[in-house]
């Protein structure tokens, strides 16, 4: 139904509005077909570390719809978090970034790739599971993979979700608090959680250099993941001035002035085939 109306009928879509519960609906729909008919893309984007050399990627996914072009996971992953669709979603991505980290394993290369993990399936049954069926199926190094939870996951039942998230960290994966600053507001959760990695939202970098309220704030961050031998990376780094910032306070940097999100073989020419090209 939804493809026959053509348009702009996802752009459209906000998830507050209180009429689009159809629409929703209809995306839905259409994203089950996709994630069958193999409509959904994977692109990365790089994360490099502290001396602004290439330390790994976050998976980011894509909707390649047939009619509507290309379509942010912004407009359809809180559609698909309202169901148990988004667990289906994630393992796509988990099954894909496995796939690729065994093949940089095969190549040598240990940079790690991030994997954005909805609050809904850290809570689903099937996490664990999940993510150790990933893992045996494709033998990648633990330590190489990222799971990026965001302060959604201490809504309801935390300790289940810690005890899911030692279970993972014992096998030498990785968490990362993703939107770091934008939730709870409270810092002190933070110590009770396995996390290894803290994530400074977007909307604290867009003020740096020149807001001093933003640096005061990501300055406080920073103090507070060194306290917890926690890996600070910072998102949305635009300009040379943030970059520059990020390698002074020894953050890891990711955002448009290192380069935009870029579809897998995209990604891989620019950043690895033209590495083991020179290495060699
Ligand atoms: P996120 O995980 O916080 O991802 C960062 C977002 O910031 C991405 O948007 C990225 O394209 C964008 N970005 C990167 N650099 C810059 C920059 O320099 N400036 C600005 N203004 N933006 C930048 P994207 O790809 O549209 O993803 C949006 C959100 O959708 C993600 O936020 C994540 O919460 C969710 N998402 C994306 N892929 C997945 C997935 O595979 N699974 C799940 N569960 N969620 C996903
Ligand atoms: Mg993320
Ligand atoms: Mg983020
Ligand atoms: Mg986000």
């Amino acid at each position: 139904v939804a493809k026959n109306q053509g348009g702009n009928r996802y752009a459209c879509y906000r998830p507050t509005d209180s009429q689009s519960a159809l629409q929703a609906f209809q995306i839905e729909k259409a994203l089950r077909q996709a994630l069958d008919q193999n409509e959904l893309q994977l692109f990365l984007q790089s994360q490099c570390d502290q001396h602004g050399v290439l330390a790994g990627a976050e998976a980011l996914v894509r909707w390649q719809h047939p009619e509507q072009g290309l379509i942010s996971p912004a407009l359809f992953i809180p559609v698909a978090e309202r169901s148990d669709l988004i667990i289906a979603l994630d393992n796509w991505v988990l099954a894909r970034a496995g796939e690729l980290l065994a093949n940089w394993r095969s190549r040598g290369l240990n940079y790690t790739l991030s994997v954005n993990i909805s609050p809904r399936h850290v809570r689903h049954a099937s996490f664990v599971e999940d993510v150790k069926a990933v893992l045996a199926r494709y033998q990648f190094a633990p330590a190489a993979l990222v799971l990026e939870v965001t302060e959604g996951i201490l809504v309801d039942d935390l300790q289940a979700s810690i005890d899911k998230m030692l279970q993972l960290t014992a096998l030498g994966i990785s968490f990362a608090i993703d939107d770091f600053g934008t939730g709870y507001s409270s810092l002190s959760y933070i110590r009770n959680l396995p996390v290894q990695e803290l994530k400074i939202d977007q909307s604290f970098i867009k003020g740096i250099p020149d807001q001093a309220n933003d640096i005061a704030m990501v300055e406080t961050i920073i103090a507070v993941a060194r306290q917890l031998n926690l890996r600070v990376v910072a998102e949305g780094v635009e300009t040379a001035a943030q970059a520059l910032f990020c390698q002074q306070q020894g953050l890891w940097s990711q955002g448009y002035h290192i380069d935009k999100p870029l579809p897998v073989s995209k990604w891989q020419a620019r950043w690895l085939d033209r590495v083991t090209a020179t290495d060699s």
